[in-house]
């Protein structure tokens, strides 16, 4: 059978003049039947060329989005961005949306993917949401440090179950006006951070804040998301070799 090829966008590394990422998310899409393909930061107009040859797409964790593409200030516990990555990844998302092709978005993907819908994001949660937990975990990748509580009908549900799930967490940005079309899917139920969102008119759109990817060895692990996510690529993966 064919296997669909899922496109991973990659940041930049610590070592300046390297681009790297996580072989994590690799290793969960390659278990999950497709092909990965990691996609190097490109310039915006070289985003539906990549798009052709991708059945799905998988956006990765990283830096910070910078504020200006969502229109407010910079706040002082703003992190790293990058701008170069930033334009990629939302013309990637924008014509990912618009041709309806299966996009799993992890961490600072569903920071793109709320930002590309029109968006807003929390710059720093502890200096910014009064009572909220540690979403900046330190420690081990796979270390569950927070709750998420799966709200309503959803592909979340669908896939992991009604919850709660345990989580990993490691950002100190998330999701603040919601963008349009998205639907929130999961929250923290302690501070109402939202940590999963989907497009529900499109076949496959969902964003997690956690790292899922993490898991790929664990016994007890979030590898069915990548799983359904290939299942929908593979869909796609059919439609365009006819
Ligand atoms: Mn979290």
């Amino acid at each position: 059978m064919t296997r669909p090829v899922i496109g991973i966008t990659l940041g930049d590394g610590d070592r300046p003049g390297y681009t790297s990422m996580r072989a994590d998310y690799v290793r969960s899409v390659e278990r999950s039947g497709a092909l990965p393909l990691v996609l190097p930061t490109l310039a915006p107009e070289h985003a539906e060329a990549v798009l052709d040859r991708l059945d799905g797409l998988v956006l990765s964790g990283g830096v910070d989005v910078d504020p200006a593409l969502y229109g407010r200030p910079r706040h002082p516990k703003l992190g790293r961005v990058d701008r170069e990555r930033d334009a990629f990844e939302l013309a990637l998302t924008r014509h990912a949306l618009r041709r309806d092709l299966p996009l799993l978005a992890v961490c600072r993907g569903q920071q793109v993917l709320n930002v590309a819908a029109g968006g807003t994001l929390i710059q720093d949660i502890p200096s910014e949401l009064e009572g909220a937990v540690t979403h900046a975990a330190p420690g081990r990748r796979t270390r569950r440090s927070h709750p998420v509580e799966v709200v309503g009908a959803s592909k979340l549900r669908e896939i992991l179950g009604a919850g709660p799930l345990s989580v990993n967490s490691f950002h100190h940005q998330a999701i603040d006006r919601l963008g349009e079309g998205l639907s929130v899917t999961g929250r923290c139920p302690e501070d109402g951070v939202i940590e999963a969102v989907e497009m529900k008119d499109r076949s496959f759109v969902l964003g997690v804040q956690w790292h899922p990817e993490s898991f790929w060895k664990e016994p007890v692990s979030f590898q069915a998301l990548f799983d359904a996510h290939s299942t929908a690529s593979r869909v796609c993966c059919m439609v365009r070799s006819r």
